[in-house]
């Protein structure tokens, strides 16, 4: 069964683009967490960071470079976070990788 992010990619389930390529969409996270949360997904579907293969590496260093060009675009100067959330102990809640692009707010340490 499709991922509710295939089905974004694919057009099937509406979503707020922020920027798409040929690897991978960014879309506006439905239940924002921060002034700006976005989620980077790749197209190809790698379930977890855990299931990426030595061959994703391409996709992978894609994702962290996307997301930090998005946060220099969106201007989050003042800092900003990365988070990918694996298996149930660590909140990931749709298998589907995806790192989460979060700022415009003071984040705070530890995490949750
Ligand atoms: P996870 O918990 O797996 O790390 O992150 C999944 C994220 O996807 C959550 O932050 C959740 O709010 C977001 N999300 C789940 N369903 C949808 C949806 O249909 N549209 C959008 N834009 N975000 C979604």
């Amino acid at each position: 069964m499709a991922t509710i992010f295939e089905k974004i990619i694919n057009r099937e389930i509406p979503a707020e683009i922020i920027y798409e390529d040929e690897v991978c969409i960014s879309i506006k996270d439905i239940q924002a967490q921060a002034p700006f949360h976005a989620l980077i997904i790749p197209k190809k579907l790698i379930s977890r960071i855990a299931e990426a293969k030595d061959t994703d590496s391409q996709i992978l260093g894609h994702l962290l470079l996307i997301a930090k060009k998005i946060a220099i675009e969106k201007n989050l100067d003042e800092g900003f976070r990365i988070v990918i959330n694996n298996g149930p102990n660590g909140g990931e809640s749709v298998p589907h990788l995806h790192l989460h692009l979060l700022g415009g707010r003071k984040l705070t340490w530890p995490p949750g």
